[in-house]
């Protein structure tokens, strides 16, 4: 019995054996508060990275987005889910560029992914990421070392499922995520552009980063802080 409350007296014990590793589908919709803010208050940087090497309106086009979401988030929307469907919706309809259909189309797969889920867990939040990364693959033909944003959004996706699968914890696999999203987002700034109008440059898109992986970078790094308040780590 002594020796039991010792061992329950640990806080590292007591972390182990009940860490949260889920939060309510319905308590999410703090996670895209605080990504439209992220956005917002990023639009000037996007725009100036998008502007070395494209047109500059990359930042313009994204919190113009996110905030006429940010006008619809009301009583209907009562989580994560759908506020993430409302800003698939903006997006796709609403949004020109590149990033519209881009980031319509990953939020509409993050969405149909965890619509059913109650709660979302790092199984959920995996199948969130991988069903993300297939629709901006299918419609942007993009590889790694296009210079986009697959160069933050597809070694993020592996870092968290090989920390799942080393059984790191939720909250790790998502440190492991960001620090991969920003390792991508910093290997675009010695890449040529393969994809989209940046690519009309050929070798002079080089020393600049990519603005779509520097916008997936703040997106993929907020979703994690965001979370990791939620499963309170
Ligand atoms: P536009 O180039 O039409 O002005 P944005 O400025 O909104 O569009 O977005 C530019 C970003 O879109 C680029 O930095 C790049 O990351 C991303 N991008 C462009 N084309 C593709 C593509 N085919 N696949 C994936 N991402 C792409
Ligand atoms: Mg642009």
């Amino acid at each position: 019995m002594i020796c039991l409350a010792i061992v329950w007296g640990l806080p590292s014990f007591r972390k182990r054996r009940f860490a949260i590793t889920s939060f309510a589908n319905t308590d999410g919709i703090l996670i895209t508060k605080n990504l439209i803010n992220i956005i917002v208050e990023n639009k000037q940087h996007l725009s100036d990275i998008d502007g070395l090497i494209g047109d500059g309106d990359h930042g313009i086009n994204m919190s113009k987005g996110f905030e006429k979401t940010a006008e619809r988030l009301n009583g209907d929307c009562d989580s994560l889910s759908s506020s993430f469907k409302i800003l698939s919706t903006v997006l796709m309809d609403e949004i020109g560029g590149a990033m519209g259909p881009l980031y319509g189309s990953f939020f509409r797969a993050m969405f149909r992914a965890s619509k059913k889920c109650d709660k979302i867990n790092e199984k959920v939040f995996s199948e969130m990421l991988n069903a993300a990364l297939d629709k901006v693959r299918e419609l942007g033909q993009a590889e790694v070392g296009d210079k986009t944003l697959i160069d933050a959004l597809a070694p993020a996706v592996e870092a968290f499922d090989k920390a799942i699968a080393e059984e790191r914890g939720f909250s790790a696999a998502l440190d492991a995520m960001k620090s991969a999203a920003e390792k991508g987002r910093n290997s675009t700034k010695e890449l040529v552009a393969k994809k989209g109008r940046a690519s009309r440059l050929g070798e002079r898109s080089k020393g600049v980063m990519d603005a779509g992986a520097t916008s997936c970078c703040l997106i993929l790094s907020s979703m994690a802080d965001s979370m990791q308040k939620l499963i309170g780590s």
